[in-house]
């Protein structure tokens, strides 16, 4: 053992929302951090997300008259499925704080509300133009990489493949990783936001353990969607939670001349929240669109395909931006009137104008009387809605609805639409800290955190739209702020990233500026003075939490270094070769000793 060294670098595993998230959130309670992405660009999944982050109880809520609470919240995410009340209480209820952080720390503009499926209220955020997913999360990656620019405080690395991760006396201390062929190591207390399973066709899929029946269905995710992390948990002990609650979207969207595509777009669940209607092959609806995905896929595959999202004028004005981004990818199309929309159907147009009265006529009953209507209702009363209502999650909120009478002049934008492999609510069982728990004695691990889609149990067995984003920054800043207490103890000072990230730069752009990690050193030999930062090491368990005067930053919980031959070579049995020349070496020693103590002192 050769010293003892205190650390404060986070390291992040995966650059998408949940990992930009935790390292900013590292960076503001006064730690240093490492981002480590496989893929040539941070974002992941996260840069994909189109209808927007929940929150409750918001300034934007306020501004425009909408009364939630995180408990409103709270009921709704578990009536959608979720199964642990402690980590939704702290999804709900962190909810408000961390929306107003993205807004106020990363300038975004989170000022429009739509209402998702299954939520009691408008709650999901998004800002007037593009896309939510990809502007709030540029925005936090921005961030990261103008601090890493100007600072030590943060660093970069793309086209990192993390795939092990480094324990000690059942602690986590770092992880190692390859890029370029080469291998490299980061120590600290571990991150993880490596995203879900959704793409992972591999040969150990954990969709083909978890859910064989789903390996035919196309999916919305990113190829890096391999589970990696999820994997690298269960090879240290770490618990899995819901593997088997894989989310299928009922809108993943055809292209007409790439109908097998196993990559699809997904149809932002906005719109279905703006007033998207659904029908079947006979230009009938058949569901509550505005009901649980798990329960609208549900319904079609009981129905006729193909299926259709179909949006009027006033809903599609409400969100043009993604229309119109649509039909230029092919995947949406733009009808004159309804009159040439029943036609491509090959349906007559009055079967169009019936279903649009029915829907308008139950909405009206609904605005009379709310309660009224014969059917139960999704999430919760009476419907009046005769398509979904025998569904048995009958249709409560209407938006942007017109008659039938005007169907015949009415533009549309269509959609067909088919159920995707879309999100994966299982993974790494997590506390309300965000720690990583062990299957044996389910305690926490230290030193490792799970943060994103990679965590289980947030959802339970069903995921309400924009929940995810949310998920990914309340659980991101959680991790972080835990590691941060892990790491500093009462050092934790707040610092400001947003006066950080206008710092002018020092350095050429740090994202992947092919830097290797310190730990890419040549690894020390035993007897060579080191510097900490490179070297392996182990935390030790029994050193204090608190402060000592050690020059090291306060606080710091200390890190014992070890031999690093030690530390790579675990120490195997001798074999019978390497016994007897032991065996030998002693009895030559022993011999020469007796020979010449025999020779010096005895001999006359
Ligand atoms: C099309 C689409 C639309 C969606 N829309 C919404 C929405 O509107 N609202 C909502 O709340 N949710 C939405 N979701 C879900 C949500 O976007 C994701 O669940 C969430 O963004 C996942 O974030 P993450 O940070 O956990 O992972 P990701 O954003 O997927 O990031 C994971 C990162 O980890 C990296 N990585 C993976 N393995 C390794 C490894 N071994 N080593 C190093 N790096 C690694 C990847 O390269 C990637 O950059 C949508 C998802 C999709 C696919």
């Amino acid at each position: 053992m050769a010293c003892v060294f205190p650390t404060d670098l986070g390291i992040v595993v995966g650059g998408g929302l949940a990992g930009v998230s935790a390292c900013n959130t590292l960076i503001e309670n006064g730690c240093r951090t490492v981002l480590l992405d496989k893929s040539s660009f941070c974002g992941g999944n996260s840069t994909k997300a189109t209808s927007g982050i929940n929150g409750a109880n918001t300034r934007s809520q306020k501004n425009k008259g909408i009364n939630d609470t995180s408990e409103i919240f709270i009921n709704d995410t578990i009536k959608g499925g979720a199964k642990r009340p402690e980590l939704v209480k702290v999804l709900c209820g962190n909810s408000g704080r961390d929306v107003e952080w993205l807004m106020d720390k990363f300038d975004l503009d989170l000022s429009l509300l739509a209402r998702l499926g299954g939520h009691s209220q408008p709650r999901t955020h998004r800002g007037a133009e593009r896309f939510p997913g990809m502007t709030i999360t540029y925005a936090l990656i921005q961030s990261v990489e103008k601090i890493a620019e100007a600072t030590d405080l943060a660093r970069i690395i793309t086209k990192a493949r993390v795939h092990k991760l480094l324990m000690n006396g059942g602690i986590c201390v770092g992880c190692a990783y390859e890029k370029g062929g080469a291998e490299f190591q980061e120590h600290g207390p571990v991150i993880l936001c490596s995203g879900g399973f959704g793409a992972d066709f591999s040969q150990d899929s954990l969709l083909g353990k978890y859910r064989p029946d789903l390996l035919h269905l196309p999916t919305t995710n990113g190829e890096h969607c391999t589970g990696d992390g999820i994997k690298m948990g269960e090879a240290v002990g770490a618990k899995t939670i819901d593997l088997e609650w894989v989310q299928v979207h009922p809108t993943g969207l055809v292209k007409p001349d790439e109908p097998d595509a196993k990559i699809k777009f997904l149809a932002a669940e906005a719109l279905r929240g703006v007033g998207g209607l659904i029908f079947d092959a006979n230009g009938k609806r058949f569901a509550n669109e505005l009901g649980r995905r798990d329960y609208v896929t549900g319904e079609m595959w009981k129905n006729k395909p193909p299926f259709r999202l179909c949006l009027n004028k006033k809903a599609s004005d409400e969100i043009i931006w993604h229309c119109k981004h649509y039909t230029g990818r092919g995947v949406m199309k733009f009808y004159e009137n309804g009159g040439a929309l029943a036609k491509d159907m090959g349906i007559p147009l009055q079967t169009l104008v019936e279903e649009h009265d029915q829907h308008f006529e139950a909405a009206k009953k609904t605005e009379k009387d709310p309660d009224g209507g014969s059917y139960p209702a999704y999430p919760s009363g009476k419907s009046w809605d005769n398509r979904s209502g025998p569904t048995g999650s009958g249709k409560k909120f209407y938006h942007n609805q017109i008659p039938g009478s005007q169907v015949a002049t009415e533009p549309f934008y269509v959609a067909i639409i088919t159920p995707v492999i879309h999100y994966c609510m299982g993974g790494l069982e997590i506390d309300e800290r965000g720690r990583v728990l062990a299957e044996k004695g389910g305690k926490a691990i230290l030193g490792l955190y799970a943060a994103g889609e990679l965590a289980g149990g947030v959802h339970g067995n069903n995921r309400l739209g924009g929940n995810s984003l949310l998920d990914c920054v309340v659980f991101g800043r959680v991790c972080a702020e835990d590691a941060a207490k892990y790491m500093l103890g009462d050092g934790i000072k707040k610092v400001d990233v947003k006066a950080l990230a206008s710092l002018p730069s020092k350095k050429p752009a740090a994202a992947d500026a092919g830097a290797a990690a310190p730990a890419a050193k040549a690894a020390p030999k035993p007897g060579d003075k080191v510097n900490s930062a490179d070297m392996p090491f182990k935390t030790d368990p029994n050193a204090p939490a608190a402060t000592l005067g050690h020059g090291g930053i306060p606080g710091t919980p200390y890190v014992l270094l070890v031999d690093p031959e030690d530390q790579s070579k675990p120490k195997e049995p001798r074999t019978f070769e390497q016994k007897m020349g032991i065996a030998m070496g002693a009895i030559l020693t022993a011999s020469f000793v007796t020979s010449f103590i025999c020779v010096k002192f005895l001999a006359p």
